[in-house]
């Protein structure tokens, strides 16, 4: 029988016990027992957010939670700055535009941070902005700002700060309440470890009085019905149940575990990953000092069909890595760091690397990779 391992940044791989848990018969979601698992999911949730803000619990994929923000956030005509640096940042700007908002486009170079500087100067020229959208994790590049600074700046203005963290929440730090960020969107199946079902936002008390004047017409998304049944341990719709029971146990493990025992763990992970590469003559593909831990981009050698790479990979061996996104197509292989992944998986995922990249005639030696990673993770 063939592996399926998942080295993707979301879906990312569900351990044998969430399976179990996921397994359960269904109970009914209007019942005392269901309520004490929503209880404990808002409360592990605001633990991995650092956030005393309301958690809003959404049936959706992340980009629903997204959509969630816009729509209560703003009005039509509001102006909103959207940071574009990859395909995750031109998301909030299609859907601020989607919902006719005065939408301010700030054009990243891909592998490159937005500064909380170019935000600050965005904001002086904008300042009836209403929000601000940035990405934790810009999965299509690789690329991690600095929340905590862009906070700093927006926390000054009218503006709220929204950030997409569906790829970095559980992978990476974000301080939702210390860097002031306003609304934090997620979803099940990346840090989370489960499939996809679920999505979550925070909201601030300055976001909840965005919410409250919103003209924007919606209706499955009105997180304004979301709060109300939070309030009495409730969800406005039928949720995905048997996900938010799994999701108890996922937030158990990740609470045994600690979060920055988490952070550290990815943060070798990826260290590990990259000398790999570095060793078999790949190269990062974003800004060494922007990178996130959460996921590795590298460079497809010249000659080399990406394409082709990940497709072997997968058919062949059954390891997938995720390919590039648009521009990036046949450029650039993406390894997750995240979620229920160890060393052992990491040096699965760079030994069939190897094989295949040896296969289509790249030149390197055998078992560099492998050695690179291994001194890396055995450094202590
Ligand atoms: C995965 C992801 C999303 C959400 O994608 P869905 O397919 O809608 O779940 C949003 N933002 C980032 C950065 C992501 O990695």
């Amino acid at each position: 029988m063939k592996r399926n391992l998942l080295l993707t940044p979301g879906p990312t791989q569900v351990p044998p016990n969430l399976c179990a848990a996921l397994g359960k018969p269904i109970i009914h979601h209007r019942t005392p027992q269901f309520q004490d698992n929503i209880k404990q999911v808002v409360e592990g949730l605001r633990q991995v957010y650092q956030t005393k803000n309301d958690i809003y619990i959404l049936t959706s994929s992340g980009s629903g939670a997204m959509e969630a923000s816009v729509v209560n956030l703003l009005s039509p005509k509001d102006t909103a700055i959207a940071v574009d640096g990859g395909k995750f940042g031109e998301r909030w700007v299609e859907l601020c535009q989607a919902y006719k908002a005065n939408t301010i486009v700030h054009k990243v170079q891909w592998g490159k941070a937005p500064t909380a500087d170019e935000i600050r100067k965005l904001l002086t020229a904008h300042p009836d902005t209403k929000a601000v959208f940035i990405t934790l994790a810009e999965t299509s590049t690789g690329v991690t700002p600095d929340v905590k600074a862009i906070g700093e700046v927006v926390k000054n203005s009218k503006a709220v700060l929204v950030v997409d963290a569906v790829s970095g929440l559980a992978v990476q730090e974000i301080k939702t309440d210390e860097w002031h960020c306003d609304v934090v969107v997620c979803a099940s199946h990346k840090g989370l470890m489960l499939p996809p079902g679920l999505a979550f936002v925070s909201a601030s008390p300055k976001a909840i009085e965005l919410m409250n004047h919103s003209t924007t017409p919606k209706y499955y998304f009105d997180l304004k019905e979301y709060k109300k049944a939070i309030e009495k341990v409730d969800t406005p719709f039928t949720p995905a149940i048997g996900i938010l029971i799994a999701l108890v146990e996922s937030l158990n493990m990740i609470k045994q575990d600690g979060l920055q025992n988490m952070f550290a763990r990815y943060a070798l992970l990826a260290q590990a990953t990259r000398a790999g590469c570095r060793a078999i003559g790949l190269t990062l593909f974003p800004d060494e000092s922007c990178a996130t831990n959460v996921l590795t981009a590298v460079n497809v050698p010249a000659g080399i069909d990406g394409e082709k790479l990940t497709k072997t990979m997968r058919d062949t061996y059954g390891i997938t890595f995720a390919g590039g996104q648009d521009k990036l197509k046949g450029k650039v292989i993406r390894m997750a760091h995240m979620g229920a992944l160890d060393e052992y998986d990491i040096l699965t995922g760079l030994a069939c690397l190897e094989k295949v990249l040896h296969q289509m005639g790249h030149k390197f030696e055998l078992g560099a990779a492998l050695s690179a990673a291994q001194k890396v993770l055995n450094q202590k």
